[in-house]
């Protein structure tokens, strides 16, 4: 833990009792700080109390006792409207902050500057978050992983000049965070999300923007219009304790780093491309397919390269990289054909990326079905042998594959996994793939996309003795 010490003997009221509420609670309390909690559903209160976090109601409070109000990332501070406790939080000129902020606070107080690499973007925060601290564990360096990633921030070791912060900045953690200043910090790429809870798309960005402005390196995105025009901005008004770096997973650069033909590169600005560094390559590393995943690899290979890391500790880490669960996780591989959960793909534009990876694919999808379903994955379905649909969208997703597709209705995963099975072992192609990538949320069936990614995982693990019961009855 990270005790905050910044708010010794102060008063400091919070609002948000799950995970990283609670996680916050006790760090101020070890700090010595008095905490006055709440929240508005009576589980989190009584978590609270089990832990011994002391509640107050907040909305019966004297706001002007407290030094600060910590607020819960998933609790709106701006949009769709602020929750109850911002405007007396404000009225009574208490400032609101995140527990980022509070480590922020910390790091400046007792480090001269530790080192933080700081990760935000619309999507591969996790994988690039993962595949950093990997790179950086394999070489040795003492790691500390976390933020909106597995372990809240407060959870992990104090930061020290010797040991490394890498941290998932969500939009609305830089939200809560005004000192954000990472050593390294890194905008992988921005898409319209979440505008329902900042406003607007430029409200969205300006927020995301803000942990690169802070960071000693700022490594950004320039493979969308958005990171861009933010890499250029920063360039332009770089302070001179500050390199701005651009990172690409799609193209060569003049200069920066980026993934050309599968292997990733550095070039100095002013040196000509056959100068440029290889840093390592991407073929082989069975956990970064795809070219959403060249973009994840450019930026981890960027990041630790900044942290002072040889190139070939580079490409190891790359090549090693076992990957997260349930973003394209190889689960099993039976005779030729390969099993791939891509539970967390619960729209079309996630399913894409793994449809995009894999030739010859048995596809699973179904579930509870997102606007505009399955039809803009239409390019993707010359690489699909057949699909099985299960849970509710399974009418709509049929009415899409009609005449496109052969396909079949499975109802649930376990029917639709052997079925593809079957169907994959008995066709031609060398490296039949399974994959389960249902564009959907799993909300019908499973109570979150990790548990029917785990079903999967599990439904595989027993495949080779059905099959072979199977294939001793047809003997
Ligand atoms: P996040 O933490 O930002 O949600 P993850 O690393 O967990 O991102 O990846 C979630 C999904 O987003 C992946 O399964 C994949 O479909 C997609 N994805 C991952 N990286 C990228 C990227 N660089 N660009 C676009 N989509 C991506």
């Amino acid at each position: 833990m990270t005790p905050v010490t910044t708010f010794k003997d102060k008063r400091v009221a919070l609002f948000g009792l799950g995970g990283s509420g609670l996680s916050t609670a006790r760090a101020l309390m070890a700090g010595g700080a008095h905490v006055h909690a709440w929240d508005d559903g009576e589980a989190g209160r009584l978590k609270a109390v089990a832990q011994g976090v002391p509640l107050e109601d907040l909305s019966q409070a004297d706001w002007s006792q407290f030094a600060a109000f910590i607020l819960t990332p998933g609790v709106p501070l701006t949009h769709p409207t602020p929750h109850w406790t911002v405007p007396l939080a404000k009225a009574a000129g208490v400032e609101i902050i995140g527990d980022v902020e509070l480590f922020c606070r910390e790091r400046a107080a007792h480090t001269g500057g530790s080192p933080f690499v700081a990760i935000t973007g619309t999507n591969g925060k996790s994988t690039t978050t993962a595949l950093i601290a990997h790179i950086l564990r394999e070489a040795g360096r003492d790691v500390q992983l976390g933020g909106n990633i597995g372990v809240p921030i407060l959870d992990l070791e104090p930061p020290s000049d010797e040991r490394i912060h890498v941290i998932e900045c969500s939009s609305f953690q830089i939200d809560l965070a005004p000192s954000l200043n990472p050593t390294i910090g890194l905008l992988i790429n921005l898409t319209p999300d979440h505008i329902d809870r900042h406003g607007s798309m430029e409200n969205y960005a300006a927020v995301k923007e803000r942990l690169v402005a802070g960071a000693e390196v700022a490594l950004v995105g320039v493979d969308d219009i958005y990171t861009h025009a933010i890499g250029a901005r920063l360039l332009a008004a770089a302070r001179p304790d500050q390199r701005v770096v651009p990172v690409s997973g799609a193209r060569a650069l003049d200069w920066g780093f980026y993934v050309e033909d599968g292997s990733v590169y550095f070039r100095e600005k002013g040196h000509p491309p056959e100068e440029a560094e290889l840093i390592g390559t991407l073929k082989g590393a069975r956990a970064l397919r795809g070219a959403h995943n060249a973009q994840n690899a450019a930026f981890a290979a960027a990041a630790t390269w900044e942290c002072g890391l040889e190139d070939d500790e580079i490409a190891q880490g790359l090549l090693s990289y076992p990957g997260l669960p349930h973003r394209m996780e190889e689960v099993g591989r039976i005779e030729r054909a390969l099993f791939v959960n891509d539970s967390k793909a619960t729209n079309a534009a996630a399913a894409e990326k793994a449809l995009a990876s894999f030739d010859d694919i048995y596809w699973i999808i179904g579930g509870k079905s997102k606007e505009g379903g399955i039809e803009p994955l239409r390019d993707y379905f010359p690489r699909i042998r057949k699909a099985y649909l299960i849970g509710a969208a399974s009418d709509e997703f049929a009415r899409t594959l009609e005449g496109a597709l052969p396909f079949e209705r499975c109802e649930t995963l376990d029917v639709a996994t052997t079925r593809a099975a079957l169907d994959a072992l008995a066709g031609e192609a060398q490296e039949p793939v399974v994959l389960l990538s249902p564009a959907c949320a799993s909300y019908d069936q499973f109570p979150n996309f990790e548990v029917r990614g785990d079903a999967f995982r599990g439904i595989v693990h027993g495949l080779p003795a059905i099959l072979a019961a199977r294939r001793g009855a047809h003997t």
